[in-house]
């Protein structure tokens, strides 16, 4: 980036988080050190505090970006300035957003699986292809005056759900809630287990550094903080543990958020 002087990346939010330890490590700092001045963030499910994070940390405004290798790789859809959605690029995509269950049409506004046709294509065009990501449309035209429809980032994916207790619950709401908490550090992993066909999650999150060296009184405070806010929303009593920043495993591809140790 400093050798050629980059101002804009495309990169998936878990990896512009990885980079932050190792532009810290190396003693760069992208908002002095780099000429970075935008991003598009996408290919993963990530929370708007995480987005946050993530500009705060380079200095630069981050847009989300959806597309899937099938149709397109990353052009399906892009935030405009608003930062408040994704506009379809409607003249390359035809979108539908179905219930996968019953796989009827659900109105507008509502959360279902994204449905999309390529328009343009002539090699392979593909019809109704079911991509297994959840989002919605955002009714209304946006302030920006683009008249694309826009679709809410993807809150998880048909096939990431975790059924525990007989509660669904995505990894993205776990994110959603860690990110909000001060004290939380970047990195976290959601560890399923079945111990006497009794379902346990534990979630492991790293803290931030000066909170790890703090007192011990300190950490059981924010531990049990954890434990109450995440409860409050995905209505199980999770098992948390606090762990030292950079020490969960890091992905350089998209990044792996549950490991599922039960067995049927
Ligand atoms: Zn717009």
């Amino acid at each position: 980036m400093q050798d050629f002087e980059t101002t804009a990346i495309h990169i998936i939010p878990s990896y512009a988080l990885h980079l932050s330890t190792v532009f810290t490590e190396t003693g760069v700092d992208p908002r002095r050190d780099t000429k970075l001045k935008i991003a598009f963030l996408g290919a993963e499910p990530h929370s708007e505090n995480m987005r946050r994070k993530i500009e705060a940390f380079y200095g630069f405004k981050g847009f989300n970006s959806y597309g899937l290798s099938e149709m397109n790789g990353p052009g399906m859809a892009f935030e405009c300035p608003e930062q408040n959605g994704m506009h379809i690029w409607e003249d390359n995509y035809i979108i539908e957003i179905i219930d996968p269950v019953t796989l009827q049409r659900v109105p507008e506004g509502e959360e279902g699986e994204l449905i999309a046709t390529t328009i343009l294509r002539e090699g392979m065009p593909i019809l109704r292809y079911r991509t297994k990501d959840l989002t919605r449309i955002i009714p209304g035209p946006c302030p920006c005056g683009r008249t694309h429809r826009r679709i809410e980032r993807i809150t998880g994916r048909t096939d990431d759900m975790m059924i525990l207790k007989g509660v669904n619950i995505f990894p993205i709401q776990i994110e959603k809630r860690l990110m909000e908490i001060p004290g939380v550090g970047i990195n976290f992993l959601i560890v399923l287990d079945r111990e006497n066909y009794n379902d346990q999650m534990t979630v492991k999150v790293e803290v931030q550094r000066e909170f790890f060296g703090g007192d011990l009184h300190q950490l059981e405070v924010l531990r049990r903080r954890i434990v109450d806010e995440l409860r409050s929303d995905i209505l199980i009593t999770p098992k948390v543990d606090l762990v030292e920043p950079d020490s969960l495993p890091k992905s350089e591809g998209k990044a792996v958020r549950v490991v599922d140790n039960r067995k049927d």
